[in-house]
């Protein structure tokens, strides 16, 4: 046993449907504008190419929970994503092979201080102060991928207070599941742990305190989350 200076952090997890296991997260990678519409609506092309933000991965969240409203913002912003998750380590993934490196999937929120990232965007500065704060990525528990299926199709859609905000379907990915895991694949080495966020449609905007938000992939289970005061 390695004797540590400090007490190890915990590990990060996500739960699991249907059982009392949980799934340890090791990295949170986040892919930009992958739906037409959203990338319009953010001031973008449809045809770059795929590009990656990260998360810590203790930023995840149960569904269920209540997200305290995050400081130094007051623009946060939901963006309802289609989240994978990585079960066998693998780099330069032909596309062909991505569903044998992927253990399940969910609905996951990226949530933003959307201020903080335009801010950034605007002078060239990193992302991260607007996308990769504590409880940043509430996740629903994972469906295992045999269950999941290829995730080409369905419905994507988030709520807040019961009016609908978002609403797509997964076959207008820009990058399908195959291609973004390949393409990110050849940049880093994924391994078993990683989530991959895979891009919001269009409908993002701000939420408020108090305010009750629900998500969710068809096929998936649903995540809800409770926005309370900041900590
Ligand atoms: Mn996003």
């Amino acid at each position: 046993m390695t004797d540590f200076v400090i007490e190890p952090p915990k590990q990060a997890s996500i739960a699991v449907s249907g059982s009392a296991q949980r799934f340890p997260v090791r990295r949170i990678f986040c892919v930009g504008r992958n739906y037409a519409a959203h990338a319009a609506e953010m001031g973008g092309s449809e045809r770059d190419l795929p590009f990656f933000f990260t998360k810590p991965a203790d930023a995840v969240v149960d569904s269920g929970s209540t997200v305290p409203y995050p400081r130094q913002s007051e623009n946060f912003h939901h963006e309802i994503e289609l989240v994978v998750a990585v079960g066998k380590a693998g780099a330069n993934i032909p596309q062909d092979q991505v569903m044998d490196h992927l253990w399940g999937a969910c609905a996951g929120v990226d949530l933003t201080r959307r201020d903080l990232q335009l801010a950034a965007r605007e002078k060239g500065r990193p992302w991260d102060f607007g996308k990769a704060f504590d409880f940043s990525a509430p996740c629903s528990p994972l469906t295992p991928i045999e269950q999941a299926g290829e995730l080409k199709a369905g419905r994507i859609w988030l709520t807040v207070n019961g009016e609908t905000r978002q609403e797509a379907d997964l076959e207008q990915l820009i990058w399908s599941v195959k291609e973004h895991v390949s393409i990110l694949s050849e940049s880093i080495a994924l391994a078993p742990g990683d989530l991959i966020m895979t891009g919001t449609p269009a409908g993002v905007g701000p939420l408020q305190i108090g305010d009750q938000v629900k998500g969710g992939v068809e096929g998936l289970e649903d995540i809800h989350i409770t926005i309370g005061d900041p900590l």
